[in-house]
């Protein structure tokens, strides 16, 4: 499995670090969408199988129990979310590079667990103030829970410098350029440049 490569994206909720991904997909078709399992309700215009797989808490720990994840975690309250081997099983047979959209603890999990076949980009909002307006703009947050994904992003600024490359994302396309970049780099066999 070690020279199969995968493309770990991870942020702090609010950096627009989804939307980036999606750009980079149209840029670059050799990806393919890792869809994770996770327990919360699903949004407006979220599809279950497209965005994620939503399942109950107890579907999702018995998941758990039948080793069906490379790596999971509550990354939120009583809110779980997690990596289903079955999903990169299915993105190599295709022939293509498995990407994901992880929290940060996940993505330096899975960082461990392929070390020399994984890139792993950190997406960085310009400044916590902006990520606090991105996730009230976005409008899907109680106080509550926009309180703890501020205070969650807080602790994972720290973590930025152990990933492969940090990408601020201030303009969409200039970070967009970046990523599709090091993402290309990468999958042509060169090292990512930070
Ligand atoms: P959201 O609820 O905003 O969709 O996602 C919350 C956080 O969970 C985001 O940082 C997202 O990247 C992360 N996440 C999504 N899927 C997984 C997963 O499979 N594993 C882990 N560890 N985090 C995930």
């Amino acid at each position: 499995m070690e020279d199969k490569k995968i493309i770990i994206i991870t942020a702090p909720s609010g950096s627009g670090k989804t939307t980036l991904v999606k750009e980079l997909m149209k840029n670059v078709p050799d990806l393919a969408f890792s869809i994770s399992a996770c327990t919360r309700s699903p949004r407006e215009n979220e599809v279950h199988g497209k965005d994620y797989y939503f399942y109950s808490v107890e579907e999702f720990k018995n998941l758990a129990n039948k080793g069906a994840f490379l790596e999971w975690e509550m990354v939120y309250e009583g809110k779980f979310y997690g990596t289903l081997k079955s999903e990169c099983e299915r993105i190599w047979e295709d022939k293509k590079t498995p990407i994901f959209d992880i929290d940060v603890q996940g993505a330096m999990n899975l960082q461990k667990q392929y070390p020399h076949s994984s890139l792993s980009i950190f997406i960085q909002a310009p400044s916590l103030e902006e990520l606090r307006n991105r996730l009230i703009k976005r409008g899907t947050e109680t106080p509550e829970t926009l309180e703890e994904r501020i205070n969650k992003a807080k602790a994972e600024q720290h973590s930025a410098p152990e990933f492969d490359a940090i990408i601020i994302n201030d303009d969409l396309k200039i970070a967009t350029n970046k990523l599709t970049n090091t993402v290309t780099d990468f999958l042509s066999g060169d090292e990512p440049d930070e």
